[in-house]
């Protein structure tokens, strides 16, 4: 779909700023425009449509009921596909409406600050396309162990890709791997779902291993066709309980090819710091036999050097929340800035998640981190759109 078929429904009370963010969207040729001057009214006519919008802008800060009470309900009655915040808030606080209505379920494509302008919106219209999956997450539903093992068993369960760039010359050195269910209607149900379900009920070594084969797969499909990718995967503290696992994944490498050399193991802060020594015996084997291993969701755990200098890790990944927004807001810079000197002093290289703006990726080369991941280089995508998403990357980065 272009940019043009795209259905709207723009929500702000001002009258000026609406008639302006009317004929904005209406010079970039959209033409299913709806307006709405507050949220009463645009629940009502949301209600009132055959169909979802593909996007809702909303304002949040209007008067009666506000952007935040309104989001809230279109998530949790599925009024519309996607939403875009617009406001002069602060981005903290942009930060936390996103991240609320990515947990009921509503794909947020992001959020711009006033004043509107042809880019801005163009800039985050154009994620909707990118996400093939646009519209059809499924998050909020609850499943049972039963529906998650039967997933696994009937193949539902596929990994999608999301590329990483180098900040120095923009090339794409490598892809994160990430899980995603497809429902037999089409729709995807997001990981932050089924892997809780899964890590409780044992089944978390099954979804580790299948998203291991299945990315060695591709790996050898995109190599034939001259892409040479480091590959990463999300490996849970769960995994980490048995002393066969380090044997297990070489073993699985092995059989496709690669080497643990051309593979980054992905463990959240959090469960790192709160491992058994176990756990720890178990990350050192795994980077004995010379698998990376990144510390993911980095800021959020509450590690300190000395506990990050035991464990061998060879990268830092800078949770999104720090990421986003961080041009406009001095803290997340400042954390920003110690992870990278605390990188720097381990020899680790950092990856910055959710890099979604051109001003955050200046700011993160200006800064020297390493590589980035986000949606201004790509969404996740499935293993058979990967060359394409590079390649739309190569050709809008200069
Ligand atoms: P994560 O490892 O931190 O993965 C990054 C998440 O950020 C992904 O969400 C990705 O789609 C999203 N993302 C990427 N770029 C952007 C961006 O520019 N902006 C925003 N707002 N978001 C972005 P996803 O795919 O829903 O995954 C959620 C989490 O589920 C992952 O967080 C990871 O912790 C977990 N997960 C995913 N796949 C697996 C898996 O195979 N095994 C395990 N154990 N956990 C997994
Ligand atoms: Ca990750
Ligand atoms: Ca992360």
């Amino acid at each position: 779909m272009s940019l043009a078929g795209l259905s709207i429904l723009l929500v702000e009370d001002h009258g000026f700023q609406r008639r302006l963010g009317l004929r904005l969207l209406g010079d970039l040729g959209l033409t299913a425009l709806h307006e709405a001057a507050d949220g009463f009214q645009a629940l009502d006519l949301l209600r009132g449509l055959p169909s979802p919008p593909d996007v809702v802008l909303v304002d949040l800060d209007m008067p009666g009921m506000d952007g935040v009470e309104f989001i809230g309900i279109v998530a949790q009655d599925r009024l519309a596909h996607s939403i875009v915040v617009v406001s002069a808030m602060e981005p903290a606080l942009l930060h936390t409406v996103q991240v609320m209505a990515k947990a009921s379920g509503l794909r947020v494509l992001g959020c711009i600050e006033k004043p509107l302008t042809p880019g801005k919106l163009t800039t985050v219209l154009s994620l909707y396309e990118a996400d093939p999956s646009a519209g059809s997450v499924a998050a909020d539903i609850e499943i049972t162990l039963e529906q998650a093992r039967e997933a696994l068993s009937r193949g539902e369960i596929v990994p999608y890709f999301q590329p990483q760039a180098e900040f120095g010359n923009g090339k794409i050195i490598g892809v994160e791997a990430l899980a995603r269910w497809r429902l037999p209607d089409g729709r995807m149900v997001a990981p932050g779902v089924f892997v809780p379900v899964m890590e409780a009920g044992g089944l978390i070594d099954e979804l580790t291993s299948l998203m291991l084969v299945q990315s060695c797969a591709w790996w050898k499909r995109w190599q034939a066709r001259g892409l040479d990718l480091k590959i990463s995967v999300n490996v849970s503290a769960h995994n980490l309980t048995g002393p066969e696992v380090a044997d297990k994944y070489e073993a699985v490498l092995r059989e496709h090819g690669l080497s643990p050399e051309q593979v980054v193991l992905e463990i959240t802060e959090s469960s790192v710091m709160s491992d058994t020594a176990r756990g720890l015996g178990m990350l050192a084997r795994l980077r004995l036999k010379g698998f990376g291993l990144s510390v993911d969701d980095f800021g959020t755990g509450y590690s300190s050097l000395s506990q990050l200098s035991q464990i061998p890790f060879t990268e830092l990944k800078i949770d999104r929340g720090f990421v986003s927004g961080a041009p406009t807001q001095p803290r997340k810079r400042a954390m920003i800035e110690t992870s990278l000197d605390l990188a720097r002093k381990l020899e680790l290289k950092v990856v910055a998640e959710g890099v979604e703006t051109i001003e955050e990726w200046q700011l993160l080369a200006g800064l020297g981190c390493n590589y980035a991941q986000g949606y201004l280089i790509s969404p996740p995508v499935p293993g058979e759109q990967v060359p394409d998403a590079i390649q739309r990357w190569r050709q809008t980065h200069h």
